[in-house]
């Protein structure tokens, strides 16, 4: 089961997009969002990282260097699928 995470509100950098939940991909599903987890903006398809006040920004390069790379596909892979979803609504 996908467990949706309630949190405070938080701003994409890249579109300004402002959402409260996230979605859990990877790893325990019963963990909620912490600090250096990586997302996906569900508007834009950005590639973030949640800060330690739970907002997100760019990823790091720190962040990026210690990303494994399968996890890397996945994330690119989950980008993917955020902007075809946007082009079929058009
Ligand atoms: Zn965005």
């Amino acid at each position: 089961m996908i467990n949706h995470f309630r949190q405070a509100p938080a701003v994409c950098p890249r579109c300004h997009y402002q959402f409260d939940c996230s979605t859990k991909i990877m790893g325990d599903d019963d963990e909620a969002p912490k600090p250096k987890d990586i997302t996906v903006c569900f508007k834009c398809a950005a590639i973030l990282e949640f800060t330690e006040d739970l907002n997100v920004q760019f990823l790091t390069q720190e962040t990026m260097d210690n990303v494994p790379v399968n996890q890397l596909y996945e994330l690119l892979f989950m980008a993917r699928k955020i902007k075809q979803f946007w082009a079929e609504q058009n």
